[in-house]
């Protein structure tokens, strides 16, 4: 384990993240750089993390979900955001896409669904954003049309993580009028009649991961596969985003104490005017003040999860840890480049895709600047 000290809960979470430590030492470290210069989805990878029961953590034990805290499941996302940010992006996007069936779904759509989907073998999408609007979410335009027993569903998802290798795909659509009272969740299987993944987008970082839009063109989905009750959409959504925030939060520690990590151990090794970097105070004060900006996001991230936890309102808690904690990762992940200098502007250095990896998280799942609204809001 890194040496992070933790206030872990139970002692069987002590083991989960020593096991997940080493899985990421030993899986996720090697194959990074590789998988992410190719731009291919490590699918097998995912599989083992699944079998190794990663992608079912928060979720009842009813169900085949290891019933674990949120401050757990996150600290376990923290430590794969060390070793490959994509992964843990994957995870969270994957306990995103189980919520809306975990939290809103009927007793026997549980039953027949939810163990495939924590099971590890099957991986989920989340379908919320539009060509036209991610921020204004509440206006999509997707429209599902109730045909006899199935929805028609008709419009275009875009930005979609996993499109073209998810299993399922939560689609958020509009079944009645306009704004948020008006739009319903599907949950659609991926060999859905019209449900066309489009090629993927080509992104700055992240790229192992497949993001793109989502066609759907008249695709069929059964009535029951409505989750909750029609125009609950938007607060499954909310709801759903909420609990992802976090996970993205998670992924930004991670990322950042990857990137300080590797950083410090440059400066001791680089050698200045006859002394090790690290000696410099002007970068060793930038190497502490990224300590301490990492502690302050994990500990405002853990915050919110145990809230969540205790069952109160964690909401706006979660936008701060979003906010804070990806903001922190792009100044962090920043001053890591400049700390190795030159080297740190090449590929031969992980510093390099760190950085360019933390921009994507003060966008998704809701901006840095909604995060902002957010919270405003509340106050
Ligand atoms: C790699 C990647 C993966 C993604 N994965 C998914 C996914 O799996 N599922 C999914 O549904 N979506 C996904 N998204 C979409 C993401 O959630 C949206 O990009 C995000 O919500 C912003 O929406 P937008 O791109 O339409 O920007 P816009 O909403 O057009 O915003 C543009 C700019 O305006 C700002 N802005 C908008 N409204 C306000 C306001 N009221 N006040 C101040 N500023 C404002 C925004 O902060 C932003 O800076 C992903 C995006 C990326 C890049």
């Amino acid at each position: 384990m890194s040496s992070v000290a933790r206030l872990l809960p139970t002692p069987e979470a002590h083991d989960l993240l020593e096991l997940t430590s080493e899985l990421a030492d030993k899986e996720l470290a090697p194959n990074a750089d590789d998988y992410e210069a190719r731009g291919e989805f490590p699918r097998e990878l995912i599989r083992t993390l699944g079998r190794s029961g990663l992608l079912g953590l928060p979720y009842s034990a009813e169900y085949g979900g290891a019933e674990q805290p949120y401050e757990v499941y996150l600290q376990v996302l923290e430590i794969l955001a060390g070793r490959w940010v994509g992964i843990a992006e994957a995870v969270s996007v994957h306990t995103l896409a189980c919520y809306p069936l975990a939290h809103h779904g009927s007793t026997e759509q549980r039953e027949r669904w939810l163990p495939d989907l924590i099971g590890g073998e099957l991986l989920g999408a989340y379908c919320l954003s539009e060509p036209a609007g991610g921020s204004d979410a509440a206006n999509l335009t997707t429209r599902a049309v109730r045909e006899g027993d199935d929805y028609v569903v008709t419009g275009t998802k875009a930005w979609i993580t996993h499109a073209g290798v998810a299993d399922f795909y939560n689609v958020f659509c509009r079944t009645g009028g306009p704004g948020p009272k008006g739009i319903s969740c599907l949950l659609a299987p991926a060999d859905t009649p019209g449900l066309n993944p489009q090629a993927r987008e080509k992104t700055m970082g992240l790229r192992a991961s497949p993001v793109a839009q989502v066609a759907l063109d008249g695709a069929v989905v059964p009535a029951g596969r409505l989750i909750g009750a029609e125009g609950e959409g938007f607060r499954i959504a909310m709801g759903a985003l909420d609990s992802g925030r976090l996970g993205i939060a998670a992924c930004a520690v991670g990322l950042a104490q990857g990137a300080l990590d590797y950083a410090t151990g440059y400066a001791k090794e680089r050698v200045q005017f006859g002394r090790p970097i690290i000696e410099m105070q002007g970068l060793g004060f930038m190497l502490a003040d990224a300590a301490t900006e990492i502690a302050a996001a994990r500990a405002l991230m853990l915050h919110a999860a145990r809230l969540r936890d205790a069952g109160l309102a964690y909401s706006t808690e979660a936008a701060k840890a979003k906010l804070f904690a990806t903001d922190m990762a792009m100044k962090v992940c920043t001053d890591m480049v400049q700390v190795l200098g030159g080297a740190g502007y090449v590929a031969d250095h992980p510093v390099e895709r760190y950085f360019r990896e933390a921009k994507v998280l003060q966008i998704v799942e809701g901006t840095n600047q909604i995060q902002r609204m957010v919270i405003a809001r509340s106050l």
